[in-house]
Parts: C-alpha cells; structure tokens; sequence
C-alpha cells in the first residue's frame, strides 16, 4: 500500500532527510475552513496593502536565499547555484507582480453609445487549489500562486511528496510577510483527499502543473465538478537550427537548454532539429560540450549537474533510451546509469532520431537529447510540430525576419528565437495540444482565475 506519508530523500546519496506523515481528514477540514476564512479577509484588503505584502515577500525570500537553496538541492538535487537562482527568480517575479500588476487587474472602462457607464472588473474567485511537481519546488509554485493571490484569491498547495520541505519553508515565507493565515496552505495528502479536496465547496478552481497522465486525472475531476482548470504539462520542445545560424552560440544554448537541471525542466529542448548542411558539425560540436560537463555533488559549485531527482524516474529515463538505441538511434554520448548511492544520469546524446522512437515521441524528463536532421526548413517546421506536445520552441537563424514568419507556423505557447526558453514575469507561459491549456504569468496569468465581471449602470 502507498506510503501514509510524504517522503524526502536526497538524491545525492539516497539518506532520508524527513517523512511528514499526511494530514488527518480533521486536519484537512480546518484547513479549508481557514482558507475560507483568510479568503473573505484577503479579498477586501485594498490593492496597496496587496503590493505591501508582495514587497515583504520579495525581500523575505531574498533574506532567506542561502537556506531555502540549501533544502531545495537536499530535496531534488539540483545545483546550489541553480537553487540560488530560483529563489532569486522567485523574488524578481514577486516583485514584479507588486510593480506592474495593479494597472493589469483594475477595472476596465468599455465604450458607450451614450452616457452609460460600462466596465469589466476582475473579482476574485475563490481558493485555488495547485497541484505541483517538484523540479522547481519554489519556482513552479510562485509562478502560479503569485498572480493567483495578488488578484485576491487564496491559495491550497498540494505539492510533490518528495519536496515537502521546500513547501512548508515556502509557506512559512508566506505567514512571515504578514498575508493572513491560511491564506497560503498545505495540503499534505494522498491523491483520493485532492479528488475530495476538489469536489469540496470552499475549493473554486484547480491548477496543476505536471505529466499528461496526473493533468488529465485533476481535470477530470474538476470537469465533473464544474471547476475551471488550469494544467501546465509537459513538453517535447523542438530547438530548430537552420543553416545560416551562429553555430557556436547555438551549441552553448543548446546545452544549456538541454541540461540545465539535469534536464528536469519542462520548457527544455528535447529534440533537436538541425538543418543537413550544419547538422554534422553542430553535433559534432555539441557532443563535445556536453561530454565536458561535470556530473557530481550539487553542493560543489564546479558541478554542471546534480542527480536526479527521483530513482524510479532515472530507470523510466534510462529505458527511454534503451528503447531508442534498440529501434535504430545512435548512442553518441552517455547513455548508462552512474554507479552508487546517488542518483546520477550522465549527459546523454542520441544520434539518428526519428519519429516512431521513444526520444522523439516520449517527453525524456532528464539529460538526454535527440538529434534528428532535416533536408530543410519546410522539413524542420513539419517535423517540429509532429509531437503531441506544444509547450515551447527554439529557432536559430540570422534571418530574422523569416524566423519571425516560421514563428507562426510553430504550434506551441512559445517561441525563443537565438536564445533558449525561460518562462519570465513578462509573458505568459503555457501551451497547446497536449501540453495543456491556460496561461501563468503576465496579464493572462493575473487574470485566470478571476470573474471577468460586466457593469453596465444606466
Ligand atoms: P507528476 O507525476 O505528474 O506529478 C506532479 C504532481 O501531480 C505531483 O504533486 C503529484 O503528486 C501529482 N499527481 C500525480 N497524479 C495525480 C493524481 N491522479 N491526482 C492528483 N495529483 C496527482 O509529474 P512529475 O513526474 O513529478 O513531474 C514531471 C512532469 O511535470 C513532466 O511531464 C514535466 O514536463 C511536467 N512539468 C511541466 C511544467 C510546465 O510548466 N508545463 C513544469 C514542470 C514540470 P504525487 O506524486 O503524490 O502523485
């Protein structure tokens, strides 16, 4: 039978650090009603007192930095210095929010024919419920609880049982900025009590950020209930390079894109797309970046990558590539499991990927990149949007004009075009098919979950 309770182990050695056993059903129930309650509060403080609470947060991470780095690389591994800057890319979204977010939820006047006044509000809903994964324990949840509580709504997080001490650091963030408590919660549960969770009536909406197969198991649940849903799922981005591209500057993206977080990132290229004519030396040079980052403790700031996260997600990872070496690609870099305690997975690249292949059809949720080849960029444009996917995209080409035009023809919530993709307070983050539906950040992130509510007085 599952485990009662959630579970933190290091993956750099595989010690237990803490098991927080799950909430009794009593526990459960007052901690909606508490978020009832610091809902009706929050909801009427005026917006100044809302940005006032956004500052404290802001500079209460920042003060907070060295200690909520340290626990997320325990957690999940990632470097201390990839730690460092996502509490610090936490804080700028923060703060960001207090800058620019009271303009983009104010009411919105509407033209009359004659004197009526007519204007769209944006009311809060509710408490939202967020389901999270854990590549980005701090990240992931500010992204989506930051719009979602400065337009007034009250905020239950349900977060990956593996990093439930980055979630109740987080949410000891929270109360230490003085917004009303229980306003930002815990829910620490088995997956049945978020099924009941949602149903219940002080729940006004669900957000999840993950795999398709837990996205449509939330959303199924909300859908009977009524709820809006919002899912962040994963992808299987496409980093297109066209002949004419700045190769070298390509390369260092295209291993960054690829690698940053072991891997473990959403948004990150998957597979790489290159044009015939610069399809030998950009791999070429690409295998030879890769083979020299340094695998090893995450706490050593010269280390390049961290262990994975979550053992049974290495073995998924390494028979993805079994498979695909198995149906015809070409192993030309990594590829097997690093020996002992810790949860290591080299950097790993496969040659002659094709459609039909695990890497090509699969999201590979680790450091592992494919590279496929195309005849030309009509080629690359078909092949990119043959995914199920559609989160993000890469183009590089010094034609910009033409990349602009190719842009439009990629179906996915995003596009980087000479660069590699990072969500940013600024625009909104989300994507299509099967990669989910809505919007986080930015206006359509402030504005999700709220009531879009018509005034018309005569
Ligand atoms: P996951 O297994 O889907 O888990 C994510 C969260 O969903 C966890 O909190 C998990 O809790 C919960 N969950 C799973 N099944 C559920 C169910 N039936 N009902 C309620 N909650 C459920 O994903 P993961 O393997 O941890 O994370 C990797 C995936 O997330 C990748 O596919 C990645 O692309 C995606 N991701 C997407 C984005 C984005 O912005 N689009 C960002 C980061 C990650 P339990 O573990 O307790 O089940």
């Amino acid at each position: 039978s599952p485990a009662a309770a959630a579970i933190s182990r290091n993956p750099a050695n595989g010690a237990l650090i803490a098991t927080y056993p799950f909430q009794t059903p009593a526990e459960v129930e007052s901690l909606l009603e508490a978020s009832a309650a610091a809902f009706r509060l929050w909801r009427a403080t005026a917006i100044e007192e809302r940005v006032a609470a956004y500052r404290r947060l802001a500079g209460n991470l920042r003060e907070r930095s060295s200690a909520l780095a340290a626990l997320i690389t325990s957690e999940m591994g990632k470097t201390i210095g990839e730690a460092r800057a996502e509490v610090e890319k936490c804080a700028a979204t923060i703060d960001w929010i207090a800058q620019n977010g009271p303009p983009l939820i104010a009411d919105e006047p509407v033209a009359a024919d004659n004197d009526d006044q007519i204007y769209v509000s944006y009311l809060p809903i509710g408490t939202v419920l967020a389901v999270m994964p854990w590549n980005f324990p701090l990240w992931q949840v500010v992204r989506a609880a930051g719009p979602i509580m400065f337009s007034g709504n009250g905020f239950v997080l349900k977060h990956a049982p593996n990093v439930m001490g980055s979630a109740l650091a987080l949410q000891q963030v929270y109360e230490a900025s003085g917004f009303p408590k229980g306003l930002f919660a815990n829910l620490n549960s088995d997956n049945e009590t978020v099924a009941r969770a949602i149903e219940d009536s002080r729940i006004a909406a669900v957000t999840l950020t993950g795999s398709m197969r837990a996205g449509s198991a939330v959303a199924a649940t909300a859908g009977k209930a009524l709820k809006k849903s919002l899912l962040e799922l994963g992808g299987s981005d496409a980093f297109v390079v066209l002949a004419d591209a700045d190769l070298d500057l390509a390369v260092k993206a295209g291993i960054q894109a690829r690698f940053h977080n072991a891997g473990q990132v959403c948004l990150a290229a998957k597979r790489f797309i290159l044009e015939a004519p610069i399809a030998e030396e950009f791999t070429r040079k690409f295998v030879a970046a890769a083979s020299e980052l340094k695998v090893g403790d995450p706490l050593d700031p010269s280390t390049d990558l961290g262990p994975m996260a979550r053992f049974d997600l290495r073995d998924e990872l390494h028979r993805q590539v079994e498979r695909s070496v198995a149906a015809g690609s070409a192993l030309l870099l990594g590829g097997r499991k690093i020996d002992g305690p810790g949860n290591f997975y080299p950097p790993t690249v496969l040659g002659n990927v094709k459609q039909g292949v695990a890497a090509y059809d699969e999201e590979t949720f680790g450091p592992v990149a494919a590279i496929v080849t195309a005849n030309d960029a009509e080629q690359a444009l078909l092949l990119a949007n043959s995914s199920d996917y559609g989160l993000g995209g890469n183009l590089w080409t010094r034609d910009i004009p033409r990349a602009l035009a190719l842009a439009r023809r990629i179906e996915t919530g995003g596009v980087f075009i000479n660069g590699f993709s990072a969500s940013n307070a600024r625009i909104p983050v989300g994507g299509v098919k099967k990669s989910g539906y809505g919007r986080e950040l930015s206006h359509f992130g402030l504005r999700e979950f709220t009531n879009a509510q018509a005034v018309w007085a005569r």
